[in-house]
């Protein structure tokens, strides 16, 4: 795997992965081979997350070599990330609990001894032991893992599902605020409300290729319990008014700004925004804080060679930059709570279309969605 942060890598796997493995993905997607052969699925959530490659722009690219009804189960992995987007946007109390109870269990669980030992990847789950380990080297892991991971986490560990969603998101190169957290309550049994996600000892061998023995997992659990309802938030999403020369802000959500809709805009300084752990609720890893701001050079880099005026600023200097910003919308995650906390009324918001389109088919469950995916592809590709 080598998630060398430059657009120009992210496009040069995209096309490999097309051209030689998208035929055979839908049959071996839910293999995990381990680290060192990953060629069954695409490791493109890192550079997707950050924006450096569209949802778009990985469909398009997909499309004109394979037909739709061929490679429509990649399609629709792809459009789950804009699903749980929206999901969230619609919900985002969601979002705002997550961060309250974590801060909570994280003083709570300081010294706990299980925790501790999950953390360090010294359990007695040799498999969970290999993918901590594997999730701090790598800052990656697969879809399947992640499930497994997450289950054996909550029902064989009896450890609070927001403690391991912020063990992702501090080691994952595509920690997503929706992806990660909505993942971790789905198989918690709290997304789909009593329905968890059960990993088992043959699932595990099975799709590991039989590179793990002595699995003992509790097989039996009862889901997670949490009568908190989240009624869907009336939110517009429509795009604010843009006037020539005003300046732009990106969030590490949207980076490849040559490939958002407003690339045609004319725009004073584009700024792109970079967190440091002093202005974030969870603490991410150096080597992910690098990653992002890597991604950041390379885009200013591309931007430069282009003529625009860019640079990278950090998100405590918005505090002081008067008048109105124009700035793409970073979503529910941080970067949106250091905003509403901090109280930045000049920040005027853009949104994708694709979101502003696809975010009215999230307020039900993903079968629901489903069934508008071919829509949306009609629609953008
Ligand atoms: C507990 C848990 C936590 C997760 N945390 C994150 C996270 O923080 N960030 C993140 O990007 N994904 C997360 N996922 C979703 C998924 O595991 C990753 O997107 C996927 O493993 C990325 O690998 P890939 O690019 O090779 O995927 P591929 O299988 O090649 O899929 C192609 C693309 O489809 C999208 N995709 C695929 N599966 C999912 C999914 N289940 N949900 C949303 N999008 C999907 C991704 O953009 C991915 O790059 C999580 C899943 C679980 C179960």
């Amino acid at each position: 795997m080598n998630f060398n942060p430059t657009r120009a890598t992210a496009i040069e796997n995209l096309n490999n992965f097309i051209e030689n493995e998208l035929s055979s993905y839908s049959k071996l997607r839910n293999f995990d081979f381990g680290p060192n052969r990953r060629t069954n699925i695409s490791c493109m959530s890192p550079y997707i997350t950050h924006g450096v490659l569209t949802e778009l722009e990985v469909m398009r690219l997909s499309l004109k070599k394979h037909s739709f009804v061929k490679i429509e189960k990649f399609i629709q992995e792809v459009l789950w990330r804009v699903y749980w987007k929206g999901w969230l946007e619609l919900r985002p109390n969601v979002w705002t609990d997550f961060i309250i109870d974590l801060k909570k269990l994280k003083q709570q669980f300081k010294d706990n001894k299980n925790y501790l030992n999950a953390i360090e990847g010294k359990t007695n789950v040799e498999c969970f032991n290999t993918w901590v380990n594997e999730l701090k080297n790598h800052n990656y892991l697969h879809n399947h893992a992640r499930m497994w991971f997450a289950s054996v986490w909550i029902f064989t560990l009896g450890l609070p599902w927001q403690l391991g969603a912020e063990f992702f998101m501090k080691y994952l190169f595509d920690g997503d605020s929706a992806s990660n957290t909505l993942g971790w309550r789905w198989v918690a049994g709290i997304q789909t409300k009593g329905k968890n996600y059960v990993a088992s000892e043959w699932n595990i061998k099975k799709f590991t290729n039989n590179r793990f023995s002595n699995i003992r997992l509790n097989e039996n659990p009862i889901p997670i319990i949490d009568d908190r309802n989240y009624p869907i938030v009336n939110r517009s999403f429509l795009n604010t008014n843009i006037s020539n020369n005003q300046d732009l802000l990106i969030f590490e959500n949207n980076l490849s700004f040559d490939q958002t809709d407003f690339k045609d805009q004319s725009f004073k300084n584009i700024y792109f925004i970079f967190s440091g752990n002093e202005t974030r609720q969870i603490e991410l890893d150096e080597k992910v804080l690098k990653f992002k701001k890597s991604l950041i050079n390379d885009q200013i880099e591309i931007l430069k060679n282009k003529s625009f005026n860019c640079k990278m600023i950090t998100i405590d200097n918005l505090k002081n930059m008067k008048g109105n910003l124009l700035a793409l919308y970073p979503s529910v995650s941080e970067n949106l709570d250091y905003i509403n906390a901090n109280k930045l009324k000049n920040i005027n918001f853009l949104f994708r279309k694709i979101d502003q389109y696809s975010w009215k088919y999230c307020n039900k469950g993903f079968f629901n969605f489903k069934n508008y995916i071919p829509k949306i592809v009609q629609e953008f590709i």
